[in-house]
């Protein structure tokens, strides 16, 4: 095949249309070929990247050289109209755009400091630390920060969460939105669930995620937690390069979502016991080895401080390993009170 995307798309504003990127942009490609992609689902150009050329050639039956060349074609499309970056961009204009880019308040300033300025879009951030430090708590609380207009701390959008562990609680959204002064009704009217009962549903889930973040407005997607089922299927020395290579499937697919879609995504993770440790001891080191520590983008450790908790950032391509210390409180993550440390 030798096609190339018709320049007369240039000028296209995807937001003036939500069938804008629709795979039928891909004009020049047979119309029996299109078909065969929808049927398999491959209905949007977000589509075809986020599961990329190796899926579209598996499921599609189409060989790799004709998937790798629709796949090509998918990003010069979207680059071509904005939505993805262009393939050779000044530094000067990334920098220009990172310092727009959309943040979202994890309820505590300190906390927010310590990252720049909040949950970054485009970007996995990923939260690990022993039972009972917050993990969930910051969960519970960005998705009710994520829905504030901008200068409150939000992106004036909703929440995808997905809970494999069962401690999604509506009621705590609840406590958290009315000592925020927000109405719970409406607030739980933009935070959609899903439950994965084993880590091939979770796969499930987040391939079917993309036409929930477009058509609901997701600004933020959560993983509580990212890991916990592969760890609990995948038992055993002899299973782990299997639990790896998909952990890392799944870790690269979130990362599309995120760029793609231009979202958040905040995912947790367990500690791994470690021996070093020793009894009485915290490890700080985060389960699912390798592959989660090369794809967050940022990686924060949480622990106990009497009352309070504290947050390190532990890996970030721009920040400084520093701390900050928060609390949990009615109102989900904030600043420590003064008599409270
Ligand atoms: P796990 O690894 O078990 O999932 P986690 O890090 O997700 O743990 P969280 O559930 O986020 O832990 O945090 C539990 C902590 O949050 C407990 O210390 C609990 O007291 C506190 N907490 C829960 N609800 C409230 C509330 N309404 N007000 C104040 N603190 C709360
Ligand atoms: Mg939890």
């Amino acid at each position: 095949m030798n096609h190339s995307v018709d320049s007369e798309y240039s000028s296209f504003n995807p937001k003036s249309n939500k069938d804008s990127l629709s795979i039928d942009l891909l004009s020049d490609l047979p119309i029996e070929l299109l078909s065969q992609l929808k049927e398999v689902g491959f209905l949007s150009l977000k589509d075809v990247i986020i599961e990329g050329p190796l899926e579209l050639s598996t499921r599609s039956g189409i060989s790799m050289d004709d998937s790798n060349f629709i796949y090509n074609q998918a990003i010069t499309f979207l680059e071509d109209i904005g939505v993805m970056e262009m393939r050779f961009t000044p530094a000067t204009t990334l920098y220009d755009k990172r310092k727009r880019i959309g943040r979202i308040s994890t309820g505590s300033q300190n906390f927010d400091k310590l990252l720049g300025g909040g949950i970054e879009t485009n970007a996995i951030t990923e939260v690990y630390g022993e039972f009972g430090t917050g993990k969930t708590q910051l969960c519970h609380t960005a998705c009710v920060m994520v829905q504030q207009i901008c200068s409150q701390g939000g992106l004036d959008g909703g929440a995808l969460y997905i809970d494999t562990e069962n401690t999604f609680r509506p009621e705590r959204i609840e406590t958290i939105s009315k000592a925020r002064h927000q109405n719970p009704i409406q607030i739980l009217d933009n935070i959609v669930v899903a439950k994965a009962y084993s880590s091939s549903h979770q796969e499930l889930i987040l391939s079917e995620s993309s036409r929930i973040i477009e058509s609901q407005n997701i600004k933020l997607l959560i993983f509580d937690s990212a890991i916990s089922l592969y760890r609990s299927e995948f038992l055993g020395l002899s299973s782990l390069s299997l639990r790896q290579q998909r952990l890392n499937k799944l870790v690269h697919s979130i990362m599309r979502i995120a760029q793609t879609h231009q979202i958040a995504v905040l995912l947790t993770n367990q500690v791994q016991s470690s021996p070093e440790a020793g009894f009485g001891n915290i490890s700080s080191k985060a389960a699912g080895g390798n592959i989660f520590a090369h794809s967050s983008t940022y990686r924060i450790f949480l622990r106990k401080s009497n009352r309070n908790r504290i947050a390190r950032m532990v890996d970030s391509p721009n920040h400084p390993e520093s701390e900050a210390l928060f609390s949990i409180g009615e109102s989900g993550i904030t600043d420590p009170q003064r008599n409270n440390s």
